[in-house]
């Protein structure tokens, strides 16, 4: 059969690799110039490296498998974490359980209740008894307010912004029971990351030639304008104006795309993609000549302009970058937020004095070159009971599926429950297959 792919990220390249798989002929349609979607990179001092920071987890075992697969697994490096808040003016580290006892922005009580909640969250395998509660609430009467104010509060405003207080606990639930299981270092006390030398693109790039060499044709610089559907069946995809025939479609592209370019799905399937709100991402990048402190990833919980700074280079050597210390200062926006609206330069303006909160020292004049990078569909807001709120993958469209990251869950999303969510579609779609009457290629028509 031929199927038809919107999008080359990673799920639509590792579904397109399945159907491969199942002797399927896959074609897929990406608007940007290169495979990688959301895993998107730029240069930087002669290697590439991610617009939007990226590391895995010990246990992101799907995406590991990938790396290995495609003959990748000798440079993915294991690196422990140096991970600390910033509260009340203060770098506090955040790796191991004595650092929380250390945590002097909330009081001792607090403290307590906070690593009380955190191991008993990490014992709970069962996380939808959490379906019914939001993040705020359940943490609140868990280690009280000062706690909640001075931890998950910030984390969940810095995440969903004006939408913090709808977060589900399972979404949090999902970052203290996965971060703990992918604890591996100094006993199961210290948290490891892994990183692609040269950027997680390499593999996706591979996987991409892996689908091409399989017969599998991938269009870059090729936006869908529509998928088509006639009589309740989908009919192909329309993309440069032209008409291409499907057996079966694909859509692998955010709800919000996803509604521009299916205009004819079920109303009430529809109804269901238009409830899930996305936080936009953004990330400044900035390329400098010196370190803005010793820390990988550091949460903000003050106010600042930015929720996150992560120096990629206190986690790969500076010298992978042509000497150039890179820093993401990150920021998850509602739509319609000025920073999207604004100039690279604005948004460095208007971050300075955080930078500044993070090392008083800081001056413009070690900045190098800098970056801006947004994306509409960077985080999908996990409400409660979001269980009933995934969209399924069979659209109501006979022949069309949809699968994105609002169907991830209860995990947080991430490359590697992209990969597993394209196998699953993949798999879906071959089982309909039997029931899809093909259509005949344009030679039997003609
Ligand atoms: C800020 C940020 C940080 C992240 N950090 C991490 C991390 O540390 N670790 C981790 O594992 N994951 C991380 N992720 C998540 C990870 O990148 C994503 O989960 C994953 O890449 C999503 O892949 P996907 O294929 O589902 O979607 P996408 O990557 O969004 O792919 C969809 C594709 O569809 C294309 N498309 C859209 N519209 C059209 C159209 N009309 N026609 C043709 N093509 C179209 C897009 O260009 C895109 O390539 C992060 C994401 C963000 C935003």
């Amino acid at each position: 059969m031929n199927v038809g792919i919107v999008g080359a990220g990673v799920l639509g390249l590792s579904a397109a690799k399945v159907l491969q798989e199942q002797g399927h002929s896959v074609t897929i349609f990406e608007s940007r110039p290169d495979v990688g979607g959301q895993v998107v990179t730029f240069e930087v001092g002669g290697n590439r490296i991610e617009c939007f920071y990226h590391h895995i987890f010990t246990n992101d075992t799907v995406c590991i498998r990938y790396i290995e697969e495609m003959g990748l697994g000798a440079d993915l490096r294991w690196i422990e974490s140096k991970s600390a808040i910033l509260r009340k003016g203060r770098i506090f580290p955040f790796v191991t359980p004595l650092d929380l006892v250390k945590y002097s922005a909330v009081p001792i009580a607090s403290r307590v209740r906070l690593g009380l909640a955190a191991l008993w969250l990490r014992r709970q395998h069962d996380w939808k008894k959490y379906e019914g509660v939001t993040a705020r609430k359940w943490m609140e009467r868990a280690v009280g307010k000062a706690g909640f104010d001075g931890v998950w509060g910030p984390l969940l405003r810095g995440k969903f912004a004006d939408e913090a207080d709808n977060v589900g606990m399972v979404w949090l639930w999902g970052k203290v029971y996965l971060r703990f299981a992918s604890r591996k270092g100094a006993g199961g006390l210290k948290e490891q990351l892994g990183y692609l030398s040269g950027s997680f693109n390499r593999y996706i790039e591979k996987l991409g030639e892996h689908v091409r060499a399989e017969g599998g044709v991938i269009h870059l610089n090729t936006l869908v304008e529509e998928v088509v559907v006639e009589e309740g069946s989908v009919r192909g995809i329309r993309a440069g104006g032209e008409l291409h025939a499907f057996d079966q479609v694909l859509m692998t592209t955010p709800n919000i795309i996803t509604r521009k370019i299916a205009p004819a799905l079920p109303a009430a399937y529809a109804a269901v993609l238009d409830k899930v709100k996305y936080q936009w991402a953004t990330c400044l990048v900035l390329a400098l000549d010196r370190p803005v402190s010793d820390t990988y990833w550091l949460s903000v919980a003050d106010d600042l302009a930015f929720v996150a700074c992560i120096e990629h280079t206190n986690f790969m050597p500076p010298e992978e970058y042509g000497g150039n210390h890179i820093v993401y200062l990150s920021n998850y926006i509602p739509p319609g937020h000025p920073v999207l609206a604004m100039s690279a330069d604005e948004v460095f303006e208007s971050y300075l004095s955080g930078i500044k909160k993070i090392n008083p020292l800081f001056d413009p004049s070690w900045l190098r070159q800098k970056w801006l990078f947004k994306d509409p569909g960077g985080q999908p807001v996990i409400t409660t009971n979001y269980a009933k709120q995934i969209p399924e993958m069979r659209t109501g469209v006979g022949g069309l599926y949809l699968a994105n990251t609002t169907q991830v869950y209860p995990e947080d999303r991430g490359q590697n429950y992209s990969l597993r969510l394209g196998e699953q579609v993949a798999g879906l779609m071959v089982g309909d297959m039997a029931d899809v009457e093909p259509i005949p290629s344009p030679a039997a028509r003609a």
